[in-house]
């Protein structure tokens, strides 16, 4: 069966772009995703993500940025019988294309503004529509998820980040948000947030997953998790089968609500895949494990994307 809405809350494949070592236009480069197989599986949307290494942190942090974003529009400009950028309500209209898949611009990690608001607007100019408040580590903004012991939340920066957000009609990431940080944002946000590429903490108890209080909270809110597909954040063995990502899948919908439930994968960000769903072309097995343990196809289509449609619908302006 196919499924209207496919849509991957996060990949980390613009690096690969933009640093020469793939096209994204060719399977045989290897690699998790490009635009054939996103396409052939039926991928109608994919968040395109500008993620910052901790390498170009703090002092190089925006170029790096603004050096990955101008790299999405060249690949957007390059290819448009392939991909179209999304950046308002309207654009989210032409999904699903059957011959062009849209483009989410995000960045990971909040480095990319310094300690300067008016780099929020000019990010969000430059077609950013989605913003993961930080990576791992602290910055101007947050806490990220390794610094365990501070129970931080947001900085003053921080804090008018996520209303300006509010009001320019951008998603709020909190996949790698320290967990005082991810409350303090609920309580701030007007519009629901997303965790664009997390997992179960009841599951496998790593820090970067969501307890079941956090998952419950974000679908009250009328948030989505995008499910990751990275092995350790499946499995405490860091050895996963697609059929952990149903799992997980299965648990945040019992806990949380189907309607909560995305998908996230990570692709190309993850040094490790789970056997059976090794690159965006496996996708299509994905779906039927999720008919096989029991969901309805309308349940599928809502995992498998029209939740991150109705959020967006929700957030974009
Ligand atoms: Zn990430």
């Amino acid at each position: 069966m196919k499924y209207p809405y496919i849509i991957d809350g996060h990949c980390d494949s613009l690096i690969h772009f933009v640093d020469g070592a793939r096209t994204l236009q060719d399977p045989s480069e290897g690699g998790h995703w490009d635009t054939p197989r996103a396409k052939m599986a039926g991928v109608s949307l994919q968040f395109l993500a500008a993620y910052i290494e901790t390498r170009y942190k703090p002092s190089m942090a925006t170029c790096r940025g603004l050096q990955l974003i101008e790299g999405a529009h060249r690949f957007i400009v390059d290819h448009p019988d392939q991909v179209f950028l999304v950046r308002t309500k309207k654009d989210l209209t032409r999904i699903p294309d059957p011959a062009c898949i849209g483009i989410l611009l995000s960045v990971e990690g909040g480095e990319i503004i310094g300690q300067n608001l008016f780099m929020l607007d000019i990010i969000y100019h430059l077609g950013v529509r989605a913003l993961g408040l930080t990576w791992n580590q602290r910055n101007a903004l947050a806490d990220g998820v390794d610094e365990v012991d501070t129970q931080s939340k947001l900085t003053k920066l921080g804090q008018k980040v996520v209303l300006r957000m509010n009001e320019l009609g951008m998603l709020i990431d909190v996949s790698h948000l320290n967990e005082a940080g991810f409350w303090h944002v609920l309580e701030l946000s007007r519009d629901p947030i997303v965790a664009t590429h997390s997992c179960a903490k009841a599951l496998c108890n790593h820090p970067r997953n969501l307890t079941d209080q956090q998952l419950r909270a974000l679908g009250k809110q009328k948030g989505v998790v995008g499910v990751n597909f990275y092995p350790s954040f499946l499995r405490e063995t860091g050895l996963a089968t697609r059929e952990d990502v149903v799992r997980h899948i299965c648990h945040i919908a019992e806990v949380a609500g189907v309607e909560t439930v995305g998908l996230g994968s990570d692709f190309d960000g993850i040094s490790e895949v789970p056997k059976g769903l090794e690159h965006v072309g496996d996708y299509s097995y994905l779906m039927d494990d999720l008919i096989k343990v029991g969901f309805t196809s309308q349940e599928v289509e809502q995992i498998a994307g029209r939740n991150f449609m109705s959020l967006l619908s929700n957030v974009l302006k």
